[in-house]
């Protein structure tokens, strides 16, 4: 076979989490699993994360190189620590760097404590970007690797590209590395004040409307934007979607005008952490031809959180409770809900008004509402095993994990009609449960009384048990996996490859 423009590439992940070393969201999922899949594929992959120490257990790890960067003018001394994880059932390997400093990254948190983000955020994270092109550096000029494709993850790594841009000015051997950046969400972009803009160390001339300035702020993502080789998101609607001004959360004509557009590549899921058949977290296993295993984990369930082990409908929310994710609407239509034959189970944590509205929930539903507030991954997969039907009322979802992880545990979703929840649950209609494609419900309107009509209407179908057990087995028996996906990025990267010359070039930085 002849070799192609993305046979064996050398991909480095830049990213500010990843499991299984550090995780907020389904971001660290996706670089986890991205990472591994295209190992598996044959890449090689070399990840670059923050050495989160609080958050790892100690391993012997080796000291692969030892630099100082520059924020805002002052040196910070810098240790890259290296590990090689064996990606399981093949013979590849992963390399993850971790950029160690621990003034900035030895904390309690990623981004924030006790809600509230840390102040020297943009320290922390242009003293990651900085360290990932030092790295990058050292690697193709000391260790003579070559490098293809610096793939970037949201605003913490969106610098990475600018500064890259500005370092293939001085030195050649970085200018043929392509950037991806993704954007896994667009609003969380790493906006600081404007006076802040001399820690990145970048030209004054770069604070301005072709560069990062925004509004009299810097905007990271902004400048990533503007200067990768190419951007993505993580589903093909919300590639659409952020190109308006509803969905674009300001950035919409930076979007626009890239000339190469915006590409979605839908998210996988990570089938050896999520799957019923061997999931360790579950009272019991199940596959699609037989759910006894799922009755045994919704009765568990109940019990562990406390509820009566009732043969109803039981609900499901999780997420951050924030309120992009839309489970303000929940609670407006709680009254109706409770009136009706059904438990709800709510795991998340986020901002303080909703966890207090849930609270008030509880306490007035004892016996129908399980809460947990906080993050428990092994509760989490007992959720989506024991429960019926998963609710995601999110304003906007760029790709939504949780949703997937359902349609694989036999839970159905019921989604607001956007971004990658669209492209992922085929919704109730006659026509979809005749093809036998159908895999959940979707409502479009952002409003409770919507929510409330597609919540009845799976109720209902709920009680019809050949049309409820197909959408059960549809969604368990659908393709979620990242082979797809891996292979879609792969594209991705071969096509920036072909592409010749730098679209940009930068004047140095300090
Ligand atoms: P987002 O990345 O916007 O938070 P996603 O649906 O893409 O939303 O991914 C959320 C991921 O985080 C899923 O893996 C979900 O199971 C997990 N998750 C969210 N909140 C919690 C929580 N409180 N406890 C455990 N896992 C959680």
């Amino acid at each position: 076979m002849g070799s192609n423009s993305s046979d064996g590439l050398h991909v480095v992940m830049a990213a500010s989490e990843a499991v299984p070393y550090a995780k907020t969201g389904g971001l660290a999922d996706v670089v986890g699993a991205l990472s591994t899949a295209l190992a598996k594929l044959g890449h090689r992959v070399t990840l670059l994360l923050p050495g989160y120490r609080t958050l790892l257990a100690p391993k012997d790890r080796r000291v692969a190189a030892q630099f100082s960067v520059s924020v805002g003018g002052v040196a910070a001394g810098v240790s890259i620590e290296e590990e090689y994880v064996t990606v399981i059932g093949g013979l590849h390997q992963l390399r993850v760097l971790f950029v160690c400093h621990d003034p900035h990254f030895a904390r309690p948190g990623l981004y924030q404590q006790d809600h509230h983000d840390y102040p020297d955020n943009l320290d922390r994270f242009t003293l990651f970007c900085r360290a990932v092109l030092q790295a990058v550096h050292v690697l193709v000029d000391r260790e003579r690797e070559k490098i293809d494709i610096l793939h970037l993850h949201d605003w913490q790594t969106a610098l990475c590209a600018v500064y890259l841009k500005a370092l293939s000015l001085e030195h050649d051997s970085l200018r043929s590395i392509k950037t991806l950046l993704t954007v896994h969400n667009l609003g969380y972009q790493g906006i600081f004040p404007g006076h802040e803009f001399m820690k990145t160390g970048l030209p004054s001339s770069l604070f301005s409307l072709g560069g990062l300035e925004f509004y009299g702020a810097v905007n990271c993502l902004k400048g990533g934007i503007i200067f990768s080789d190419a951007v993505s998101t993580v589903s093909p609607t919300y590639a659409r979607e952020i190109l308006t001004a509803e969905y674009g959360c300001g950035l919409e004509g930076v979007l626009a005008s890239r000339t190469s557009g915006v590409s979605g590549i839908t998210n996988g899921i990570d089938e050896v952490m999520w799957d019923p058949r061997h999931d360790a977290y579950l009272p019991a296993q199940y596959h699609a031809d037989d759910l006894s295993g799922k009755h045994v984990c919704k009765r568990e369930l109940q019990r562990e959180l406390g509820l009566p082990t009732l043969d109803v409908p039981l609900l499901a929310v999780i997420g951050r409770l924030t309120f992009q994710k839309g489970f303000d609407l929940l609670l407006d239509i709680l009254p109706e809900l409770m009136a009706l034959d059904l438990q709800l189970v709510v795991l998340g944590t986020g901002d303080s008004h909703l966890e207090q509205q849930f609270l008030r929930a509880k306490e007035s539903y004892p016996q129908t509402i399980g809460l947990t507030l906080g993050f428990n991954e092994a509760l989490a997969h007992r959720i989506e095993a024991g429960s019926d039907m998963l609710i995601m009322p999110s304003r906007y979802e760029p790709c939504g994990l949780s949703q997937l992880y359902s349609l694989r545990y036999g839970t159905v979703p019921i989604v607001r009609r956007t971004g990658g929840l669209a492209d992922t649950v085929t919704p109730f209609r006659p026509s979809t449960i005749k093809s036998g494609c159908a895999t959940g419900f979707h409502f479009i309107d952002p409003s409770p009384d919507a929510l409330l009509s597609a919540i009845l209407l799976a109720l209902h179908i709920y009680e019809e048990r050949d049309v409820w057990r197909s959408l059960v087995t549809s969604g368990m028996n659908a393709d979620l996996s990242w082979d797809q996906s891996a292979r879609s990025y792969v594209g991705l990267y071969g096509r920036l490859r072909e592409v010749e010359g730098e679209n940009r070039r930068l004047p140095g930085i300090e």
